[in-house]
């Protein structure tokens, strides 16, 4: 059994209790506008391009034998694109490992499940003594559902603790499915609204809202995370309806409380890399008297709240 994995980062602190190993599945149904992880929105791997390390040599050009990567215009400068005439980039990684100046990388590789946890077991002590443990995160882990619970099942049968970050917008047989085997969700709600959902994510949030519906009624435990992003979702009016959505699942067994995510610029430079266009801009930061508010807010409706910055 394989995985497409596009990073696996250790000592995550963010991503669930203790410290933690955060695998990336690659691959997600969504298109959230704020993403920072864009490189691992497609189910496959992509090249990224570092401007400031690249030479312009050209030694990417004879090694891809799609014909993407070009040294054209005066002066002579490195073009790329993932699909040209008949070409289409297959991530072989010919070109990444060709370039002298380490200004290509391929980001999305399959991995067996044996072997992403033999990484994993590497840092059982910290697990150990820190509450910690392994969190699946993306792209979207539950896309893969078959890799999901492979490497959940493995986990548990090595006593470690677990946790699942989904976006929740999946066949609901797939969270039944993982259900069991997680210790823990951390479950997104993006927008109240579904058709302010969708243009925010490209999808609606029907599917996102049963979902989280069920793993509440199931007694999951099940900690739920807000991105919050001035001029998309980060309004009172939005907090108060996501606040009354929540209270009635206040007193779920499962229920552990809301994170409040405020928008953050750091995966910004990636999209630069993949050649694509990020549309936002200074003014999603959030203020701190909004964040106070929706808090407070949350609060008075008797929800745990914490605001969790990256
Ligand atoms: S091989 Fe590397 S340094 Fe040379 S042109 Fe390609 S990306 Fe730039
Ligand atoms: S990964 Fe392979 S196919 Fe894609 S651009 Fe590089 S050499 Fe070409």
């Amino acid at each position: 059994m394989d995985a497409r994995i596009f990073n696996i980062q250790k000592y995550s602190i963010y991503d669930g209790p203790g410290i933690r190993t955060l695998v990336f599945f690659q691959g997600c149904p969504l298109r959230c506008l704020w993403c920072s992880n864009p490189e691992g929105k497609e189910a496959r791997s992509r090249i990224m391009w570092n401007a400031g390390f690249c030479a312009h040599c050209g030694r990417c050009v004879a090694a891809c034998a799609q014909g993407l990567h070009a040294i054209a215009g005066s002066p002579p400068r490195h073009e790329f694109r993932e699909e040209a005439g008949e070409g289409r980039c297959e991530g072989c990684g010919a070109c990444a490992n060709a370039c002298p100046e380490r200004a290509l990388a391929l980001s999305g590789r399959r991995m067996s499940i044996d072997e992403i946890m033999a990484v994993v077991l590497e840092d059982r002590v910290f697990y150990q003594t820190s509450g910690g443990g392994l969190t699946l995160g993306g792209g979207e882990p539950l896309a893969q559902p078959e890799a999901a619970v492979a490497l959940l099942t493995k986990a548990k049968a090595e006593g470690i603790s677990t946790a699942v970050e989904t976006c929740g917008h999946v066949p609901a047989d797939t969270v039944a499915r993982v259900a069991p085997l997680a210790d823990l969700f951390l479950y997104d709600i993006k927008h109240m609204d579904s058709g302010r959902h969708k243009e925010l994510t490209g999808r609606d949030n029907t599917v996102i809202l049963e979902n989280l519906k069920s793993l509440l009624a199931s007694g999951a435990q099940v900690r739920v995370r807000m991105p919050l992003i001035s001029g998309c979702n980060a309004d009172l009016e939005e907090m108060r309806a996501r606040a009354g959505f929540l209270q009635a699942w206040r007193d779920a067994p499962g229920f552990r409380g809301v994170d409040l995510l405020p928008y953050h610029k750091l995966g910004v430079h990636k999209y630069t890399q993949l050649g694509e266009s990020y549309s936002l801009d200074e003014a999603a930061a959030v203020p701190a008297e909004f964040l106070e508010q929706a808090k407070a807010l949350f609060e008075a409706a008797g929800l745990p709240v914490a605001v969790v910055r990256h």
